[in-house]
């Protein structure tokens, strides 16, 4: 696999644990948007696409976030510790949508994501840097603002996880 091209998105507020959104190109005939350049607490790495996973309300069967206190439709409280938690005890809260198979193919994938991404840091010190266009996740400006904290913990976790065990938990 020849990753051909990166796109990288600084994010505005790189204070922020999530300091960029990527999209990678394979053998110049497929992209995959949505990769995240998250700073961890040893450096930066890349995570994965993904999707918050849902659950059906028990009362009237509408989707919620897993993290959700209350029913999005009835109301409803629900118990907000009932996601799957994985062997460390965190919750699982997001599954991957794309992601390598093997460590050669992830390793080949975060040297080429942050590279772009320091070339693109560079840049953005330079004066007159545009920004390349880029439209963000569509779940951005849901109102998990505050949750940002969380939401990176759990993408430095499901990073770890999908070191440890590759393919799993995909059709969960
Ligand atoms: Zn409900």
């Amino acid at each position: 696999m020849n990753i051909t091209e990166v796109r990288v998105k600084l994010t505005e507020e790189r204070r922020n644990r999530l300091q960029a959104f990527c999209s990678i190109t394979i053998d110049n005939d497929f992209v995959v948007r949505d990769l995240k350049v998250i700073e961890g607490t040893r450096g930066a790495f890349v995570a994965m696409p993904s999707r918050k996973l849902t659950d059906k309300c028990k009362k009237c069967g509408c989707k919620n976030y897993l993290r959700a206190k209350y029913c999005n439709d009835c109301g409803a409280q629900l118990d907000e510790n009932r996601a799957e938690s994985n062997d460390r005890g965190r919750f699982k809260l997001y599954a991957d949508t794309a992601h390598p198979i093997n460590s050669e193919c992830r390793d080949e994938i975060e040297k080429k994501v942050l590279s772009a991404f320091e070339e693109e840091v560079e840049k953005s010190r330079q004066p007159g840097y545009k920004p390349p266009k880029y439209d963000e996740p569509d779940d951005m400006g849901d109102g998990h603002g505050d949750d940002d904290e969380d939401n990176n913990n759990n993408d430095e976790d499901s990073e770890l996880d999908d070191k440890g065990e590759f393919g799993t938990g995909i059709f969960s």
